[in-house]
């Protein structure tokens, strides 16, 4: 906030400092009073005990439960595919996780969909099966780079493409390195995976691999058996969009939508991580993702990657594409950009689903899908302490990390939430600087009073 100077800013609480012996901040290390520790991480163990009883390398095992689910159990329900558990154990036409690692592990089925501990101990038996039946040696199994053909086939899909992108997401986040929000982290270190076949497979988005509907996504036919091919608009008027969250990570939706068995698919899928997308069925097919064949017919279906009790898959990345997206199809077909027209699932008549669920921030996406899509900045002034970022417009919420004194914070969008006194005055609005990541503006120099212009509200 403020268009005063971060000078004067200094000057003024130095005044307040000297007049009343109160400082704005109340800690000498965190600007923003109060804050929780973030818990430890409850899962250390199961990982440590299965990567241990299956010699499987531990981070290559939290990274693929962190692709598959960011580590969440999900109150034990399947996601869209029919997978259980952090891990995503599976059962459908194409994948039989769950009843392998029940096999491996003499584990009972109920256990392993919704133990945490049996659910991670029960993949790392499965992907130890696969390794062997690869010919993976013991001195072999300790190298992560050996283990992609496994994490291929652990993923179920049969496009090698679509094997490709299951894998290569699991060493991406090997190679950047992460932390989830119950603090299990992996750190980025290089990697080199020998693909051996997948590495003739085509990269999703590369060659003979785009969209010729829309530019910026990938191409990934859905099964024929999981849409209707039509003429539209021609055939059926285009007059909205639905929006929905494909309960289940990005590349198992795409594989979902090339499973004969699925009997659902959606136009677009768009990925949480950066907002990537891949289209599966053509738009002038008719994609079945409504639940609803009037809807169906007269609509264009798109996922996003994640799953709705979750706020960690909403991304900023993810909106903006998704948006972007949106724009082009409602200016392409006449879609009116208002919320009549541009729907969630759950408000299609007779919808059994609850997506894209109280997570998925409407005010936000209908802004940036009417051209509303600055990102503006500040500065971050405490006088020396840390900033307390939390995870919502508040300072009743929980810390979820810092910033520090002089850096500069890109603002996504601005809120409306708990008043805090700062360098620059009392204020009530909060900045957006990540997901779920925001800091209070009496601290943040914008070069604006109150809200940035062109940066939406969240
Ligand atoms: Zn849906």
């Amino acid at each position: 906030m403020s268009v005063r100077t971060s000078h004067r800013g200094r000057l003024l609480l130095a005044l307040t400092t000297a007049l009343t012996g109160v400082v704005a901040v109340a800690s000498p290390a965190v600007a923003d009073p109060g804050g929780t520790p973030v818990p430890a991480a409850p899962l250390a163990a199961a990982f440590d005990t299965a990567a241990a009883r299956y010699d499987v390398p531990r981070d290559l095992l939290v990274a693929l439960g962190y692709a598959e689910s960011r580590l969440d159990m999900h109150a034990s329900a399947p996601s869209a595919a029919g997978g259980y558990g952090l891990m995503h154990l599976a059962n459908n036409p194409g994948v039989r996780t769950l009843d392998e690692a029940a096999a491996l592990t003499r584990l009972s089925p109920g256990a392993l969909r919704t133990a945490p501990a049996a659910n991670v101990l029960g993949a790392a038996a499965v992907l130890r099966s696969y390794a062997d039946q690869a010919g993976l040696s013991a001195t072999a199994r300790d190298d992560v780079n050996g283990w992609y053909a496994a994490l291929a086939r652990y993923g179920g899909a049969h496009d090698p493409s679509v094997a490709r992108l299951y894998a290569d997401t699991v060493y991406d986040l090997l190679r950047v390195g992460f932390t989830s929000a119950r603090g299990e982290t992996v750190v980025g270190r290089p990697v080199a995976p020998r693909r051996g076949g997948l590495e003739r497979a085509a990269v999703l988005g590369g060659v003979g691999t785009l969209s010729t509907d829309y530019g910026p996504a990938a191409w990934a036919p859905a099964s024929t058996s999981n849409y209707t091919v039509a003429s539209r608009p021609g055939s059926h008027p285009v007059n909205r969009i639905v929006i929905h969250m494909t309960q289940g990570a990005y590349a198992g939706a795409i594989s979902w939508f090339q499973n004969p068995a699925a009997k659902a698919s959606a136009h677009y899928t768009f990925r949480s991580s950066d907002g990537a997308v891949t289209q599966s069925v053509r738009e002038k097919d008719i994609a079945w993702h409504a639940g609803n064949w009037t809807y169906n017919t007269e609509s264009i279906g798109i996922e996003h990657e994640g799953y709705v009790d979750n706020a960690a898959w909403f991304t900023d990345a993810m909106y903006r594409a998704s948006a972007a997206l949106t724009r082009s199809l409602a200016t392409k077909y006449g879609i009116p950009k208002d919320r009549a027209h541009i729907i969630g699932h759950r408000e299609v008549p007779g919808a059994t689903h609850t997506d894209p669920g109280p997570n998925w921030n409407w005010t936000y996406y209908l802004q940036l899908v009417n051209g509303i899509t600055g990102i503006g900045s500040g500065t971050v002034n405490t006088e020396s302490a840390n900033l307390n970022v939390r995870s919502g417009p508040g300072a009743s919420y929980p810390v979820v990390g810092s910033v520090a004194d002089g850096a500069t914070a890109a603002i996504y969008c601005q809120a409306v939430g708990s008043a805090v006194t700062g360098p620059y005055g009392t204020t009530a609005i909060w900045n957006r600087i990540g997901t779920n990541r925001y800091v209070s503006d009496a601290y943040l120099l914008t070069g604006y009073d109150g809200y940035i212009p062109n940066v939406p509200r969240c």
